[in-house]
């Protein structure tokens, strides 16, 4: 089993998808996650995505599927997988689907989360003052904004034209009230 939670910053992906993982017994993979604890190490690779991150722009496609591919067979050795952050444009999304085509796998549903964009920003705000994130500053969110918008709403497109369902749920309310949304989506899509 394969799905991906998709939604724009802010919109709760994090949250929700720790949930999914207790609930159905996915792995978890947040490229985001990845992405701060290379940073956090001083690797390679989060020298080189630090400064892309923190202005609140993508880096670039073959990086982020670079480490994907590194983490997935692990990550598909259990019951399934569900991916955070992944993919974010179409590029991603072929790769992605080349990548499980060779195990004969598909993704298998999507769960788009829909939040108002100007919750999202209130949100991000907020989350600036508690965790102190580098990407959470006002100009960092516009700029995430504009990318979500510029390449990664078109993912959601590439999903329905590939026959994958997407089910689009509403991401306002409380956390548990958003997850009893979210189950009911995953367990139709799941079926
Ligand atoms: P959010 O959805 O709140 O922006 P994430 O933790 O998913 O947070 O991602 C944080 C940042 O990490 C992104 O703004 C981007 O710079 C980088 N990133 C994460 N996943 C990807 C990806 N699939 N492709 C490109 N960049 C990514």
């Amino acid at each position: 089993m394969i799905g991906v939670i998709f939604g724009p910053p802010g919109s709760g992906k994090g949250t929700q998808a720790a949930k999914i993982e207790n609930a159905f017994r996915l792995k978890h993979l947040s490229t985001g996650d990845i992405l701060r604890s290379e940073v956090a190490r001083g690797t390679p690779i989060g020298k080189e995505a630090g400064r892309i991150m923190a202005a609140g722009d993508l880096v670039p496609d073959e990086l982020i599927v670079d480490i994907v591919r590194g983490r997935l067979p692990e990550a598909e050795a259990g019951e399934g997988v569900l991916l955070d952050g992944f993919p974010r444009t179409v590029g991603q999304a072929q790769a992605l689907d080349n990548m499980l085509s060779e195990e004969g796998h598909k993704v298998d549903f999507v769960i788009a989360l829909d939040v108002p964009e100007a919750e999202l920003v209130d949100r991000l705000l907020h989350r600036a003052q508690v965790e102190g994130r580098a990407d959470d500053t006002r100009e960092a969110i516009e700029e995430r904004m504009h990318e979500y918008h510029k390449l990664t709403e078109a993912v959601l497109d590439y999903y329905s034209r590939h026959g994958v369902p997407v089910k689009r749920v509403s991401g306002v309310g409380r956390p548990d009230e958003v997850f009893e949304r979210v189950k009911r989506a995953v367990s139709i899509s799941s079926v």
